[in-house]
């Protein structure tokens, strides 16, 4: 997909204008969340691998195509367990959350070996109370095997009910990069359809 990088915001008054539609990526430092965003555009290095966590707060927007952003969100810390979303991300993300209405969907990444962390439940189930559209993309899938994947699948599942996608993805094999793909454009459509109505 023909992506590029637009810029890092840091306040909501810096947000594009343009009312194209946003799809935001969230997940731990390290999950795993630069190098799928390379997969996806099949460009070596436009995300950043490896970032530090707990760096400045950005949104950082890339754009795909005319169809839509992808806002990049920088990784939340998992040394210290938090109670609240905010105290994951701050003020900036949860306006972000609570007001962009150009947000569509936010794509969860978890690592697919530990579905359970606690920081990411605690995103998730903000997003659940929320009402917020989320997916979940589990990362690194060719670390562990079919059987415990699964497992972690059903684990999720039982948590987030039925409403929400769960896609399986290796970056590094390549693995369900291509749906990933697709499931975002289709979000993206589904904006458009509804506005021109
Ligand atoms: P970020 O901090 O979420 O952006 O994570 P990165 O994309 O920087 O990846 C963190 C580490 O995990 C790096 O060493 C990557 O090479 C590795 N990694 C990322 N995706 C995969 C994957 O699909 N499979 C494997 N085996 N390693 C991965």
């Amino acid at each position: 997909m023909p992506i590029s990088f637009i810029r890092s915001c840091y306040a909501i008054s810096e947000l594009p204008a343009d009312g194209l539609p946003e799809i935001a990526f969230i997940g731990r430092s390290n999950v795993g969340k630069s190098s799928l965003i390379n997969a996806i555009s099949k460009k070596k290095g436009l995300a950043k691998v490896s970032s530090t966590p707990g760096k400045t707060q950005s949104l950082n927007y890339f754009r795909f195509d005319d169809d839509f952003y992808l806002v990049d969100m920088p990784g939340y810390g998992y040394a210290r367990v938090a109670k609240t979303s905010r105290e994951i991300w701050g003020k900036l993300f949860e306006s972000y959350f609570l007001e962009r209405k150009e947000m569509k969907s936010v794509g969860v990444l978890v690592d697919s070996r530990h579905p359970g962390l606690a920081n990411d439940e605690v995103v998730i189930d903000w997003f659940i109370e929320q009402n917020t559209p989320f997916f979940i993309v589990l990362t690194k899938t060719d670390k562990i095997n079919q059987s415990e994947l699964a497992k972690h699948e059903n684990y999720l599942r039982t948590r987030i009910g039925t409403t929400a996608s769960i896609f399986r993805t290796s970056s590094e094999k390549g693995r369900g990069v291509k749906e990933l793909g697709w499931h975002l454009k289709d979000i993206a459509k589904k904006k458009d359809s509804a506005t021109s109505e």
